[in-house]
């Protein structure tokens, strides 16, 4: 399976990477290479130092990824500074929306009933159309599209 070209690159470039190109994987090029006694690619020391900048700030896969090194490069740098497993860094929390008292007015005319809070707030007051006096969140009636607990029978007299 190897051909002279591919064999010209092992210990040029890292296992990994020759892996990925042939669709093979890694532990394939390391033994093809110990048997043929070429030393693997040593990662650059300028190159740890970027790994040890981020271990523990992001998933070893990820600064693999980043940095076009093999995950277990960044696993023994992350076991060699001690740093905790790096955890995905979540996208940043939306806050949560915050309802104009238009917005609300509008959904409760849907309804046929109306907002009769006077300021907005989380919680919010509402009439529906068979009269009844209601507390519920803006969250609840805008975004989840709940109304009257009465009516719909959730809530007894
Ligand atoms: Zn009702």
């Amino acid at each position: 399976m190897w051909t002279a070209a591919q064999l010209a690159r092992l210990g040029k470039v890292y296992d990994h990477e020759l892996a990925s190109e042939l669709g093979v994987n890694a532990e394939t090029v390391r033994k093809e290479r110990q048997r043929r006694g070429i030393k693997p690619l040593r990662v650059a020391a300028a190159k740890h130092r970027q790994v040890d900048r981020l271990v523990g700030k992001l998933p070893d896969v990820e600064i693999a990824a980043r940095l076009g090194v093999s995950a277990a490069v960044v696993y023994r740098r992350r076991k060699a500074v001690g740093a905790a497993r790096g955890e995905p860094i979540e996208s940043p929390r939306v806050p949560r929306r915050v309802w104009t008292l238009q917005e609300a007015r509008a959904v409760a005319v849907e309804h046929g009933g109306t907002c009769i809070s006077r300021k907005t707030g989380s919680v919010l007051r509402w009439r529906c159309a068979e009269g009844h006096v209601f507390e519920a969140t803006a969250h609840r009636v805008i975004r989840r599209r709940q109304w009257c607990g009465r009516c719909s029978g959730q809530v007894k007299d």
